[in-house]
């Protein structure tokens, strides 16, 4: 099939590359000028791993191409991705101004019956804006259908999770369209083991995604929350998280107590799921509870450190990680973001380090030393905190590091370490919802 993806970020890439690894002709229309020269260039200009390969083996085999001219890339096309962002407002909604740029965009340039699809995560009744804006926009009078087909992927494991999904949604208001969509997807549904279809009303699909993202983000801010209490009275989150994790009712993903969730994603989406919520006369104060208590999470490191080392001000504080989560250089909306400048907000110099994301962390952050590894990062420093769980900080030479500090002050964000090896190694240790090391206290928090 010949298709058109409009938007190359992470989803539109992603999208773009893995359909036309299974088969489909697809051209990715993308507006930022860097990161289309990058494209056409050969390059990619993100990281996400098994992404470049696919990149090049299909650019090398005609079946993916990348331009600037939404005409161009919709030429024949009878499928049009929309893949652009949908970031929050001041206010929490979604703003949706790209989604109808790029509505325009495909209405000025359709010349045949397509199938217009919202990827994007998007609030409720956006399809019919979208359809609305499209025939108020098209000069040719060309048919079409707007489907909902949210994205599921996780950064990180984007292709697996594209190519392997737990299930594909397609939210249709027409047979025809449902019958394009299907075929889209037959070399994945039709796989082994194929992934399950589901077919709903548009605005269904809609819904599934937001409501999806924010049971993920209320997950995490119920452990958040139950590590708080463990703290409280000595108990131990990841063993009450094991003895929860085993209930098949509940399940263990999504139950690891750290510094909150972060990204592109969850926040904006649970933020854009409660105001959507709110405007259709609901109000969704469990998830306005989900937010507050992630935003705690965060301040609650600071209050960590102040707890050891008192005033901040002047303090080295060396941090491990600044991605939002492992295996992406994605820095959107990460908690290390804040947790710096809170910091700074209290005087404290800063260091850092992050396996991929140092790059895009230069860009966006003032007065911060970015460092090659954590051995340099922690270098007379008064204290680390690990921020983001990559697997190299797994295998950190501890001994290494607590050598490096100036002071051994070591604030577990993600609770990765082993509380009774740091203890002997002889770090002050603080990690989330386990007893501190910290004999000085009263062995709580
Ligand atoms: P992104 O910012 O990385 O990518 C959006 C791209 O669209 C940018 O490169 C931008 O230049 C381009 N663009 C904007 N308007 C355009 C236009 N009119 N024509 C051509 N290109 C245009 O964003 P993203 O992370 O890929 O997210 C896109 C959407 O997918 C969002 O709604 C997001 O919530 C959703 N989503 C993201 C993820 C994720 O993990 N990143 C997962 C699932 C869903």
């Amino acid at each position: 099939m010949r298709i058109c993806v409009v938007g190359a970020g992470y989803v539109g890439l992603v999208t773009g590359a893995c359909l036309a690894e299974i088969g489909h002709s697809v051209c990715c229309v993308e507006s930022d000028e860097t990161k289309l020269a990058a494209l056409v260039g050969g390059s990619v200009p993100i990281y996400e791993p098994g992404l470049d390969e696919i990149i090049v083996r299909n650019t090398a085999e005609g079946r993916l191409r990348f331009c600037r001219d939404a005409a161009e890339g919709l030429a024949d096309a009878e499928v049009a991705f929309i893949c652009v962002g949908t970031p929050a407002t001041t206010s929490g909604e979604a703003d949706l101004s790209y989604m109808e740029a790029a509505a325009r965009d495909v209405a000025a340039a359709m010349s045949a019956y397509t199938v217009v699809v919202e990827k994007s995560t998007v609030p409720v009744h956006t399809g019919e804006r979208v359809r609305r804006t499209i025939s108020l926009y098209s000069n040719r009078g060309a048919d079409f259908d707007v489907v909902s087909n949210p994205e599921f992927l996780r950064e990180g494991a984007a292709v697996q999770d594209f190519l392997h999904p737990d299930r594909i949604v397609i939210g249709v208001s027409s047979s025809r369209a449902e019958e394009v969509m299907r075929r889209v997807y037959e070399p994945i549904t039709d796989g082994d083991p194929g992934a399950p279809l589901i077919v709903t009303d548009v605005q269904s699909a809609e819904l599934i995604k937001h409501a999806s993202n924010s049971f993920l983000a209320l997950k995490i801010s119920y452990i958040n929350a139950v590590a708080r209490v463990c703290e409280l009275c000595g108990a131990n989150v990841t063993e009450v998280a094991d003895g929860m994790g085993h209930d098949r009712r509940i399940g263990r993903a999504f139950l690891d107590a750290g510094i909150g969730y972060g990204g592109s994603c969850f926040p904006k989406d649970v933020a854009a799921f409660y105001q959507i919520s709110r405007e259709l006369g609901y109000d969704f104060d469990l998830l306005k509870n989900v937010m507050e208590i992630n935003v705690a999470q965060r301040a609650a490191v600071v209050k960590k450190l102040q707890k050891s080392l008192w005033i901040l001000k002047g303090k080295t504080i060396a941090i491990l990680g600044l991605a939002f989560k492992p295996n992406t250089d994605d820095l959107r909306e990460s908690p290390a973001i804040d947790i710096i400048r809170q910091l700074q907000a209290e005087g404290a110099n800063i260091r850092a380090c992050d396996p991929k994301a140092a790059e895009n962390a230069r860009a966006m952050l003032q007065d911060v030393e970015i460092c090659s590894d954590a051995y340099e990062t922690c270098r007379d420093a008064d204290a680390a905190v690990l921020v983001t769980d990559w697997d190299d900080f797994r295998d950190l030479d501890l001994q290494r590091i607590k050598d490096a500090l100036a002071r051994p002050v070591f604030v577990d964000g993600r609770n990765l370490f082993d509380h009774a090896q740091m203890s002997e190694l002889g770090f002050e240790y603080y990690s989330v919802g386990r007893r501190s090391t910290d004999r000085r206290s009263t062995d709580r928090g």
